[in-house]
């Protein structure tokens, strides 16, 4: 796998949460139903069955990655009394066709409008830290930024003898630069989160529409303040 596409979330407790298992089986079968439906002749019954087998495949696929996505955003608004995030520039990993493919297929976008509303819900902060604040070559041991960082270096050393990993590095200068605007207010120009509703969080998502990748982090805060989830409608789960 390629840069930052085996983890899809760093933590800046070390974890990365992996790309749900059935992605890459599920494509397999998508290009299999789509191409029986490419051989099927125009107009005959085995054509229609084949395309709602298409249907149903896509259906299945987006069923799952939502599950995923809501599974992971409720963890991560559950466990963290502030989330930070990082606004990435999108255009600079889509000029890398491999990297395109993880960011649309991790959603990220969607992952974002759920940590929204969620955050929302259970009075988290979001935060969310400005794309060019560089968080992948500082050092987060000694705070020398590095000139160079190939996205294919996925784990480096510092001059200072740090060894890290790229993103769960990452992920702590986030969490760090994330905790010192809650704190002071200034530095990375942060957008906090102030939506009360799923629906104006859609409409900042438009605005904002930086899909990205891959890196969130929490901080550690006492579990015992959790309020009980609010009544949603059931998520389908897929399987
Ligand atoms: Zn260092």
């Amino acid at each position: 796998m390629d840069a930052g596409i085996a983890a899809v979330v760093a933590l800046s407790t070390g974890e990365k949460i992996a790309d749900p298992r059935h992605e890459r089986r599920d494509r397999t079968r998508l290009a299999k139903a789509q191409r029986e439906l490419s051989r099927k002749a125009p107009g005959s019954v085995n054509r229609d069955k084949a395309r709602r087998k298409v249907a149903r495949v896509h259906a299945q696929i987006t069923d799952r990655r939502r599950d995923f996505l809501h599974k992971l955003s409720t963890r991560l608004v559950r466990e963290n009394q502030t989330v930070v995030i990082e606004d990435l520039a999108v255009g600079n990993l889509l000029k890398n066709r491999t990297l395109a493919r993880a960011v649309s297929d991790v959603a990220w976008r969607e992952l974002r409008r759920m940590l929204e509303y969620k955050c929302a819900w259970y009075g988290r902060d979001l935060v969310v830290i400005d794309r060019w604040f560089p968080s992948s070559k500082r050092c987060g041991n000694c705070g020398t930024v590095r000139t160079k960082l190939p996205l294919d270096v996925r784990e480096w050393t510092c001059a200072c003898g740090a060894v890290h990993d790229r993103d769960v590095n990452a992920a702590r200068n986030i969490l760090a630069a994330g905790l010192a605007v809650t704190a002071c207010g200034d530095g990375v120009r942060p957008q906090r989160e102030t939506s009360r509703t799923g629906r104006s969080s859609v409409k900042q998502e438009t605005q904002w529409a930086t899909a990205g990748t891959l890196r969130l982090q929490e901080e550690e805060v006492n579990r015992s303040d959790i309020p009980e989830e609010p009544r949603r409608p059931a998520t389908r789960r897929s399987r």
